[in-house]
Parts: C-alpha cells; structure tokens; sequence
C-alpha cells in the first residue's frame, strides 16, 4: 500500500577531491509515496555558519509596525462589529487583520513583545498561544460571516531566511473556501490514495515509518514527528500528523499542546545547528470531510552562503519542483534523536 521508491543514479568525473582520477559519484532520486513528487539525496557534511540576527533585527526595528507603541500606529484592525477592541489576544499574543489581501480573511499573531527572538529563545507556551489563537479566530470569522470556512491555512515564516520580510516573529493565516495550490494536489493524491486502498493515506504511512523505525523523531499521545522519505529542503523537512483530527475545528487544545511541544523542540535542535529560520505549514482536510489527516510541514531555510545572502532554493526547487537535500532523512531523524536525548540528560 506505502511504497517508498528510491533509484540510486552515478555521475562520473575527473575529481579534484580524488587526485583528479576518474571518479563515480552517487547520489539518490526518491520519490514521496503520496504524490510522487522526486526528491535528490546527496549525502555532504554541511555547515551552516551562524547570522547576526540581532544587529540585522536593531538595524530594521525602527521600521517595526509589530513593535510596542507601533502596533497601535501601524496595524491593521478588525471591525469594531467583529471584536470590541479590535484585536484579539492570548497571553501576549496578538492577532489583527493582515494589512495585505492575500485572502479574504487573511490574519498575522504577532507572537512577542520583542522585535528579535532568535532560533531557541521562543518559549513552549508562546507558540502554542498562537495556533490557539489562529485557530479560535477562523472560528470566530466563520461564525461572524455565518457560514463554515472549509480551511485555516496557518503558515510561519520565521526568520529572514524564510522569506519572511519582517523580523518581529508573527504567524499568518488565511481562513478560506479553497485549498492552496500544493495542498490541492495534497487533497486529490489523498482521496484517491482512499478511494483505492480503504484507508486514510497519512495514518498509513504513519504505522508504514513506525514498524521501520528509521525516519520517527517523537511519537506523543496525540501527533507524530519524523523526517518524511523524501523530504524537499536542502537539510531536510519534517512533518508533523495528527493522530485524531482531520480539519482544523478537530484540533483540540492537548493536540495544540503537543504541536508547540515538538515544534520548540525542533527549534532547539536547530538553535543546534545554526540554522536561523524555517517555513511552516499546516495542511488539512476540509472541515466534516475525512479525506487525510491533518498535519504541518516544517523546511529549515538557511543561507547557503552567509557572506553574499545567497538563500537555499535555487531555479530547480523553485521553477522545476526539483528538490535536492543534502542530508538523508534518516541521517536527519538520527541526529535529532541523539540531541533529544542529550537535552534530557542534561536536564535530568
Ligand atoms: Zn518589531
């Protein structure tokens, strides 16, 4: 039912690494066992080298609409019909219209009061006030409207390095009708994937990687981490699958719970590794449709050169859909695992 494909290919060359003898070099194609989509291995040792982002942060908060006393200046806000004060709040949390189009609900949290927290500084609580946030508010916009938004497309670009243009960390959502582009593809891939083999694809695939062991991170009550077979960024991806809910008003407050659990957690591994950002996104299926579980992708975006800001998407990840990583899942499931470790040790 799960198939995991891979094809081992070899390119030959005079290489200045091997005296300039003639040389073959391997690397693999793997294929994702929903939607096909190839992916290119090639194992190096790779090390990022770490950015400034609190001089880069300092240099750009004068422009801050997030920042206090900014935020009243500068930020959008809801119709006083829609909530009272304009904002709604959790903890120290705050969500407000996004001041773009992008949807026709389209809303950014504004996670904390300081305009820099970098890779590891975010607090457990702080992460999981947010998607609480996200998450009450397309309820509270489908309600208003009086109607049933089908999606809560919940995304983060966190960092620079992710795209995102704005330093101050700040999640986004869009509450729509219609799936995005590659969570459409998701979705059909999905059903037919349940049309022909009776059973939903990410359970599947979830019981398919724990028998084999080799690509699960951490399994708690309610979701699952691992390092998905053919995972797209240039140091890997992860994916986090509910066990229980299928659409975002299925998301309980414990699972919630369990998301900034291992979401923190991967922030700390990667504070490890000095990779500053990442892009989230969270995918699911229609509201009282089960087509798949829903479940979040996680992609670690670095500079692949921090003297020239060269990023780490090129023309074929970009405008052919041809990833390459260089680092195997399960290379990335292992080292994640032996920092877990070694954290509770240490804490213990
Ligand atoms: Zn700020």
């Amino acid at each position: 039912m799960i198939v995991l494909k891979k094809e081992v290919y070899k390119t030959t060359y005079l290489s200045p690494r091997n005296s300039f003898e003639l040389t073959d070099v391997y690397a693999e194609k793997r294929y994702d066992p929903l939607t096909g989509h190839r992916v290119r291995v090639y194992e190096i040792e790779w090390y990022t080298k770490p950015v400034d982002f609190y001089t880069l942060g300092e240099k750009s908060q004068r422009r801050c609409p997030f920042c206090d006393g900014k935020l009243e200046l500068y930020g959008a806000r809801f119709d006083t019909k829609f909530c009272k004060e304009g904002y709604l709040k959790k903890g120290e949390v705050i969500l407000i219209p996004n001041i773009l189009p992008y949807a026709e609900n389209a809303a950014v949290s504004i996670l904390t009061k300081e305009h820099v927290v970098p890779m590891g500084k975010m607090s457990k609580d702080t992460i999981c006030d947010s998607i609480n946030l996200i998450f009450d508010y397309a309820k509270r916009v489908s309600k208003f409207h009086k109607k049933k938004y089908r999606f809560a497309h919940l995304h983060w670009n966190y960092m620079p390095t992710s795209g995102g243009s704005i330093i101050h960390p700040h999640m986004q959502v869009y509450v729509t009708d219609e799936p995005l582009n590659y969570h459409r593809r998701v979705l059909e891939k999905a059903e037919a994937f349940k049309k022909k083999h009776k059973r939903e694809f990410f359970k599947a695939y979830l019981d398919y990687e724990e028998k084999l062991g080799e690509r699960i991170i951490e399994v708690t009550e309610n979701c699952a981490l691992l390092s998905p077979f053919a995972s797209r960024g240039m140091l890997g991806e992860f994916l986090i699958i509910m066990k229980n809910a299928f659409s975002y008003i299925d998301i309980t407050e414990n699972d919630i719970e369990s998301i900034a659990s291992l979401i923190h957690n991967l922030m700390l591994f990667f504070e490890s590794r000095l990779i500053p950002g990442f892009n989230l996104a969270f995918y699911a299926s229609p509201i009282d449709k089960k087509i798949m579980r829903a479940h979040i992708r996680i992609y670690p975006r670095v500079y692949r050169d921090t003297e020239t800001f060269a990023t780490d998407v090129e023309t074929p990840t970009l405008l052919y859909g041809e990833s390459f990583s260089l680092i195997s899942p399960e290379k990335n499931a292992k080292n994640i695992k032996d920092f877990l470790k070694n954290k509770i040790k240490t804490n213990t």
